[in-house]
């Protein structure tokens, strides 16, 4: 096995493909064969891991080196109109927190909510106020997991990344999860070298150097329309200039988490992290594509 590198991680979000038993414990072992070291445990449909599985994921997983990050439930929606509902997301939020600390996992991404019937400005506050308590809760706790909202592909979805950026701004302990197959969806842009390194400065200038020396990144192919993303494809199948969004990724210097959402999970995660380190061994890279300064020039 290669020595993997300490400045950035890359992953898989759930079990991969060619891993035999459909366990994240067996997971851990046979993503480290793979010469991966990043596993987003998925907890997207229900917190269904007992605190005993929890604990062996966090020893197996310190015993291979592979980094531990969770992704929580879909259903939450922090901005639902009936308050029964918005009590449980944050109640499902919290308990998710609390797993992933169980399991050893350093952070935590998850979907904000929807609009709705709310104008964005009424969704920010109400989400906003939902964290609020929500990281009150976790720093009294002393819960040793980074949350982290993630940057959203469907229009209806709360999540752009400026919105994003504002909140974790506004919020002490709130963290990005940058997903930039959801920002290219969203947008229908963000899909050069040039693109890419404006996002990754905004972020640095918005949040400080700490947001690009751990930040927490999907990535994957992604179709979609003029109301945001479709769903999640393959690299090779989709119009995602993934190498360009290396050659950014590198020349910012940003460390942390790269976890990987295609489809083939392994397969495209093995092909970004093999580029990565073809393209560092070959140094820095020349500005390439088109322009789209409206949208990452606004303040
Ligand atoms: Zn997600």
């Amino acid at each position: 096995m290669t020595p993997v590198s300490d400045d950035v991680h890359f992953g898989v979000a759930g079990i991969p493909h060619t891993c035999s038993g459909n366990s994240f414990l067996k997971a851990i072992s046979c993503l480290a064969s793979l010469d991966l070291d990043a596993l987003e445990l998925a907890f997207v449909h229900g917190l269904n891991l007992s605190q005993e599985t929890a604990g062996q994921l966090k020893m197996e997983a310190s015993q291979h080196g592979v980094k531990l990050s969770a992704h929580a439930p879909y259903f939450i929606n922090l901005n639902a109109e009936d308050q029964g509902q918005k009590m449980r997301s944050q109640e499902l939020l919290l308990n998710s927190l609390r797993l992933a600390a169980a399991a050893g996992a350093s952070d935590l991404v998850f979907h904000a909510g929807y609009y709705g019937r709310k104008t964005p400005g009424d969704t920010y506050s109400q989400i906003k106020d939902s964290l609020k308590d929500i990281l009150s809760i976790s720093r009294l706790e002393r819960i040793p997991v980074r949350l982290r909202i993630e940057t959203m592909g469907k229009r209806q979805q709360f999540g752009s990344l400026d919105e994003v950026l504002l909140l974790c701004r506004e919020l002490d302990g709130l963290l990005p999860c940058l997903d930039f197959a959801h920002i290219l969806a969203r947008e229908g842009k963000i899909n050069s070298y040039r693109d890419f390194c404006q996002v990754l400065k905004k972020v640095e200038k918005k949040l400080g150097p700490r947001a690009l020396s751990k930040a927490h990144i999907h990535i994957s192919g992604v179709i979609f329309n003029q109301r945001g993303e479709i769903k999640h494809i393959n690299l090779d199948e989709s119009e995602f200039c993934y190498d360009e969004w290396l050659q950014a990724i590198i020349e910012t210097g940003l460390k942390g988490t790269i976890i990987v959402e295609s489809p083939s999970l392994e397969v495209d995660a093995l092909r970004l992290k093999g580029l990565y380190h073809n393209l560092k061994e070959k140094g820095t890279c020349t500005g390439l594509g088109r322009d789209n300064h409206d949208f990452l020039d606004t303040e």
